[in-house]
């Protein structure tokens, strides 16, 4: 497919709206870094545009491409291959280009994985009780990575309850199911609390309910990062809890698609953590 050697590659991020993403900050910072002869562009597509411009990315040989909001599961009906962990998660955020086939992955998981571990090398998965706020696509990656690694015990608690009790359907019964109304009982005794609802982004409502309860020296991951710190991180300090924001999920998400792209292993550096910190609002 890629037909000159030395020609200049393409990849992009595609969502509505755009101006928001990080992707192409990371990107680019890897492009250079790697001495790789590439533009990765960010391409603003309506839903209602999808087909078509999706039809245009492939003619025009793109190495890959990132996947935002609103496409990430529209998009699932234009790729030839659904990798392992978008049959879980149910959505992609990154499309490898192979010889005129679109493949689908979902990078979230592995992004959550390679940020638990940075933060807390010696994390005991086996020891861990975990509650996770939220049950949509963000919150089935979460979930994934816990139960791969024999997690203790696994709670999700959601304000649309129907939607945590089909993630326990899907992946795995031992989940434990909380109504929304009900956090007290679900905080209780846990050592590790995500928060992957979108309660507390730049611009929504934010997250205000009270962690207390939680195990002591407990941890609170959110998939957030802008603010850098949250609504979510602020109740957690309140608690003395190891706090962590989604920026290194951001990151490590970016570079497994990378390193698919272009058969290279981008590095994070804390020069680019740095770099995407100065560019979040504070
Ligand atoms: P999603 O599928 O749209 O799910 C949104 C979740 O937020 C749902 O559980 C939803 O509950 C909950 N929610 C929204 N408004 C709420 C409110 N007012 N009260 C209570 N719950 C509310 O989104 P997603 O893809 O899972 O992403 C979730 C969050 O993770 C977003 O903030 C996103 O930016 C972040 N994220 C970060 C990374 C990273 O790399 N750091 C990667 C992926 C996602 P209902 O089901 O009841 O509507």
């Amino acid at each position: 497919m890629h037909k000159e050697k030395n020609c200049i590659k393409i990849a992009g991020v595609i969502g509505d709206p755009i101006a928001h993403t990080r992707s192409p900050l990371i990107h680019q910072y890897w492009i250079k870094k790697n001495n790789i002869n590439c533009f990765y562009v960010p391409l603003n597509v309506k839903l209602e545009e999808l087909e078509k411009k999706i039809k245009y990315i492939k003619e025009l040989d793109f190495r890959g491409l990132n996947i935002t909001i609103p496409h990430k599961e529209n998009i699932l009906k234009y790729c030839d291959d659904i990798l392992e962990p978008v049959k879980v998660i149910g959505a992609a955020n990154t499309l490898y280009f192979n010889n005129g086939n679109i493949i689908a992955d979902n990078t979230d998981a592995y992004g959550f994985y390679n940020l638990l571990i940075k933060n807390f090398p010696n994390y005991n998965f086996k020891k861990e009780t975990v509650l996770i706020f939220g049950a949509g696509g963000a919150a089935r990656a979460v979930s994934y990575v816990f139960l791969k690694n024999g997690v203790s015990e696994i709670r999700i608690i959601n304000r649309n309850f129907k939607k945590a009790i089909k993630i326990k359907e899907d992946l795995d019964k031992k989940i434990i199911v909380y109504e929304w109304s009900n956090y007290k009982n679900a905080l209780k005794n846990v050592s590790t609390v995500v928060n992957s609802t979108s309660l507390g982004n730049y611009g929504s409502e934010k997250f205000n309910i009270d962690l207390g309860g939680v195990k002591d020296n407990s941890i609170a991951i959110d998939l957030i990062y802008n603010p850098l710190r949250t609504s979510f991180l602020s109740q957690a300090i309140k608690y003395n809890m190891r706090v962590v924001n989604g920026l290194d999920m951001l990151i490590y998400q970016a570079k497994k698609g990378f390193q698919n792209w272009f058969g290279c292993k981008p590095s994070y550096t804390s020069e680019l953590k740095e770099i995407i910190e100065k560019s979040i609002i504070k």
